[in-house]
């Protein structure tokens, strides 16, 4: 007989009929005569209720039923008759398919906490919490292909791998099959990369923007939605060494255009999350965070604020807030003044326009007052910033003399400068971290407990 999925079952199981289901045990208690086992198989929140009667399964063999335990259950779906479950199983047959010692069972006891599960990675997705973020994980990941593909972008695979060491989005990881503890030299002494698998240096991808934009210069509307690496050394809650980003990017497309596609993406996703995981997301907003429900509607009914970046400073300054790092015009803002502008001076979403070049990489397009460039970065509660992005520099000209000023090398970035040289156009995009939407989705506090295997120094066990 084929297995049912408990999610399903709960939704549409037929009372009085055989059923098949397979999942692990969360508890097990009862008397003499009956054991209840509140089973779950990872397909929904809820569990459901095996009923077993100590005459049909001797008690032997229970035992070895124990939190954790793996079992196959045979039996019918009946009503039932205890109240907050619509449907029970009477357990005709239980095989066990794998034990789990209570001595050593790492789950054995609830209320675990967040830090001491972030040590058993490997097992947390088994516990309430991890299995409520993973599913609304895979439910928003479902949610940007189809945002994307209704409205005509193409999903575009940039590389992980690049020779290219000026992305310019933060500290890379070197790609190498040469011995590092011995490797060839040139006879000036210098690590001889001509011999590297490449034969040139290589690293892993910070952003796939670039290599986006020659989509967008050509198939017009692409997303890239992949791992990006970053040997971020800071430990802070929000950044990871191995994320994964959203980067759409649009020819003919301007700032404003930008804007709205970003607003609109956010509240699209957050739409999505509030009518496919209620049932996570009401787990998540009583155990985790008891205003999360309310900040997801609240961003779906406001505006977001565009402000300039001046006249951010400006607000920031006449604050009276003493900040840990006081800020002036053409500081990079600090998480600390994002949110102030966020959470306390509008209540609201934020998207910050026209950065001071001198903080934001080369390829934004360069504004009329020779100081400033196209950049926006949408600011969040409790995140700060969640997209970065801008209209990228579409002048040849400009282009490469801004590459020119930062000292770069032409030679490392021809390809994309040649973008420029034949059938240029307006284009912009941005990049969302994946993991930064997830914090505010499930209304975690710490970005390594969003992904399920988080990357940070000093932590690649699982
Ligand atoms: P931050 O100032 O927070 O370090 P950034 O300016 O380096 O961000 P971008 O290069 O603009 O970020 O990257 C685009 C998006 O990727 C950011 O808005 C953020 O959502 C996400 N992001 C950046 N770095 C990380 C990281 N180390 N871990 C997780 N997400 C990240
Ligand atoms: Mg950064």
């Amino acid at each position: 007989m084929k297995t049912q999925r408990i999610a399903e079952i709960l939704k549409s199981g037929a009372v009085n009929t055989d059923i098949v289901v397979k999942g692990w045990v969360r508890t097990k208690r009862g008397n003499k005569n009956v054991a209840f086992i509140a089973l779950n198989d990872g397909s929904c929140m809820a569990n459901i209720q095996i009923v077993v009667d100590l005459a049909v399964i001797p008690e032997e063999q229970l035992k070895a039923v124990t939190t954790g335990a793996c079992l196959r259950v045979d039996g019918k779906l009946v009503e039932s008759p205890a109240s907050g479950q619509g449907v029970e199983v009477q357990a005709e047959k239980i095989e066990i398919y794998g034990t789990a010692d209570p001595e050593t069972y790492p789950l054995q006891k609830k209320g675990h906490s967040l830090e001491f599960l972030r040590d058993i990675a490997y097992l947390r997705p088994r516990t309430n919490t991890f299995g409520a973020v993973l599913r609304i994980r895979h439910a928003m990941a479902y949610a940007i292909h189809k945002y994307f593909n209704d409205r005509g972008f193409y999903y575009l695979h940039t590389p992980l791998i690049t020779g290219s060491d000026c992305e310019g989005a933060g500290a890379m990881f070197n790609v190498t099959t040469l011995d590092i503890s011995n490797p060839p030299r040139t006879e000036e002494g210098k690590v001889d990369y001509s011999q590297d698998f490449f034969g040139k240096p290589c690293n892993l991808t910070v952003s796939g923007q670039l290599e986006g934009e020659l989509g967008a210069l050509s198939l017009g509307q692409i997303y890239t939605f992949g791992p990006t690496f970053r040997a971020e050394h800071s430990n802070t809650p929000r950044h990871l060494a191995e994320f994964w980003m959203i980067e759409p990017e649009m020819a003919f497309y301007e700032l404003e255009d930008n804007m709205e596609l970003a607003e609109d993406f956010l509240k699209y996703l957050i739409q999505y999350a509030l009518d496919n995981c209620r049932e996570d997301l009401e787990f998540m907003n009583k155990m985790w965070d008891k205003e999360l429900i309310e900040r997801l509607e609240f961003v779906l009914k406001n505006d977001f604020v565009r402000l300039d970046y001046t006249e951010g400073i400006e607000i920031l300054k006449a604050s009276g807030r003493k900040f840990e790092f006081p800020c002036e015009w053409g500081c990079d803002l600090q998480s600390e003044h994002e949110r102030y502008l966020v959470e306390e001076h509008f209540k609201r979403p934020v998207i910050l326009i026209n950065y001071p070049k001198e903080i934001k990489a080369f390829y934004m397009k360069q504004n009329e007052d020779g100081k400033t460039v196209r950049a926006m970065d949408v600011l969040f509660p409790k995140i700060g910033e969640i997209i970065g992005g801008s209209e990228r520099e579409a002048d040849y000209g400009k282009l490469t003399a801004r590459v020119n000023e930062l000292g770069m090398n032409e030679q490392d970035v021809w390809w994309y400068l040649d973008t420029r040289r034949w059938g240029s156009a307006p284009h912009s995009g941005f990049g969302l971290g994946f993991e930064r939407l997830l914090l505010f989705v499930t209304g975690m506090a710490n970005i390594r407990d969003v992904i399920p295997f988080p990357r940070t120094p000093n932590n690649a066990e699982f």
